[in-house]
């Protein structure tokens, strides 16, 4: 297919951007300069529940330091605007509509205890088709009521009914084909009438097609997400233009095992962040910048957790990695963060 390259980094303003997050959004710069393509900031603030202050101008300072260019955004504009997911809440209704009228959704009033309870009754519950019809819902009840349950105030979220027992197949750009059975899928949650909010489930998907992104570059924790999100672009009728998916392996602490976390850097004296933090009345966290560390060093030495050039260059400008840079020789496994290596 010839579309031109477009790609998105999308970060949730919940905190100071992390050095992993960092490396997603530079992967996606690369590839997307290499292919003369776009590369779109889109600000994923569909959680008000974990909105913070300050994070969103923290992650705009943080790429403009790096040197990570953006040409659409909240505050480069662009014709796929608005670029910050709050402020597209009637696109988001309209799309929960087009699933509702398409039997793809369905509107459900559990409350939390409710579903408590349930939880309680049936070991390992899951909202999903072996359970829907015991619930509280517009599978179930007559359409009268649930007219009057909305139009009472009552709060409702609209669920995805996934059908089950269907192979549902992933391509991974780096991992090959996965595939797995729906069967094991929940109904997600895609909208909450409580806020007027999508999830993240919803937003991302409507606004990937929305905003023609071709290639979704992403941390490895969103790859069990994916399954839903092809299932989400075959209700749609979109599959055709999906995009392909990148799962970038995670960043792993330095010594031990699993992720790397805000406490290793503490523990190991490194920072995490790639600009100083200050929280609101918290403690302030180190970043490279204010550590004295060039941008460019830390381009190079990000570049490399989870690629390599294939060759022994060590020392790469920007313009080198974009030439060089090459998705499929990332790494599929997690790559130790090897601080040592960027000073
Ligand atoms: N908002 C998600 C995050 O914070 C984006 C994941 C994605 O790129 O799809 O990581």
């Amino acid at each position: 297919m010839d579309r031109k390259v477009r790609v998105r980094f999308a970060p949730s303003p919940t905190g100071p951007l992390h050095i992993g997050g960092v490396r997603t959004a530079l992967y996606n710069y690369l590839f997307a300069r290499q292919h003369g393509g776009d590369m779109i900031l889109r600000i994923e603030d569909t959680d008000s529940t974990r909105f913070v202050p300050g994070a969103e101008d923290y992650i705009n300072e943080a790429l403009a330091w790096l040197g990570i260019g953006i040409d659409e955004g909240v505050r480069e504009g662009g014709k796929y605007g608005p670029y910050k997911q709050s402020e597209r809440r009637d696109i988001y209704r309209e799309h929960v509509k087009m699933l509702l009228d398409n039997d793809k959704a369905y509107i459900a009033f559990d409350t939390p205890a409710e579903l408590e309870a349930k939880r309680a009754e049936i070991p390992n519950f899951q909202y999903d088709a072996s359970t829907r019809m015991s619930m509280r819902n517009s599978l179930t009840l007559p359409k009268e009521e649930v007219d009057r349950l909305i139009a009472d105030g009552e709060k409702y979220v609209v669920r995805f009914k996934v059908e089950p027992g269907r192979d549902v197949e992933v391509n991974d750009l780096l991992r090959g084909k996965v595939t797995i059975n729906s069967s094991i899928l929940d109904d997600k949650v895609l909208y909450k009438s409580a806020d007027d909010l999508p999830t993240y489930h919803l937003a991302n998907i409507v606004d990937d097609h929305l905003m023609e992104i071709t290639h979704v570059i992403r941390g490895e924790e969103w790859l069990p997400s994916a399954p839903l999100h092809v299932l989400l672009y075959e209700a749609f009728g979109w599959s055709d233009t999906a995009p392909s998916f990148v799962h970038l392996p995670l960043l792993l602490k330095p010594d031990g095992k699993g992720k790397l976390s805000k406490r290793d850097g503490d523990r190991l004296g490194f920072p995490v962040f790639p600009l100083e933090w200050h929280p609101e009345g918290g403690e302030v966290s180190s970043g490279y910048r204010e550590s004295g560390y060039l941008p460019e060093a830390v381009v190079n030495f990000l570049a490399l957790l989870g690629w390599n050039p294939g060759d022994d260059s060590e020392i790469m400008s920007m313009d080198q990695l974009i030439e060089k840079f090459d998705l499929a020789h990332c790494s599929r496994s997690g790559a130790r963060f090897d601080y040592e290596k960027g000073r």
